[in-house]
């Protein structure tokens, strides 16, 4: 019983993280990486299970579904999110997500 109130609770705020990020770019139904009306997702920089940067409103990219499979690829995808957040950010995700590293400035969402 315990366990599905967690998965309930850490589901809503995974939701709230999505809305969120899509509020901080500015877009509800557009995708700001093609610019075609569609679905929006959003993408994790870095992946969900990273528990220091799941829920950093830097985190996320919010595209369609199309563009989210363009951010999952293994051999391309860190250069072309690196082309939407630059790489000062990118690189400051991957020094939080090493656990080391903390920035107070950071919204996190609860
Ligand atoms: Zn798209």
């Amino acid at each position: 019983m315990h366990d599905i109130e967690e998965v309930i609770v850490s589901t809503s705020r995974d939701n709230r993280w999505k809305v969120a990020v899509k509020k901080e770019w500015r877009t509800k139904k557009i995708c700001p990486i093609c610019g075609y009306p569609r679905t929006l997702e959003v993408h994790h920089i870095i992946p969900r299970g990273n528990l220091m940067t799941r829920y950093l409103l830097i985190n996320g990219i919010p595209c369609c579904h199309e563009c989210h499979i363009d951010f999952d690829d293994q051999e391309s995808g860190d250069e072309l999110v690196i082309s939407y957040i630059g790489n000062k950010t990118f690189k400051l995700l991957n020094k939080i997500a090493s656990g080391f590293y903390w920035d107070k400035s950071l919204e996190v969402i609860k």
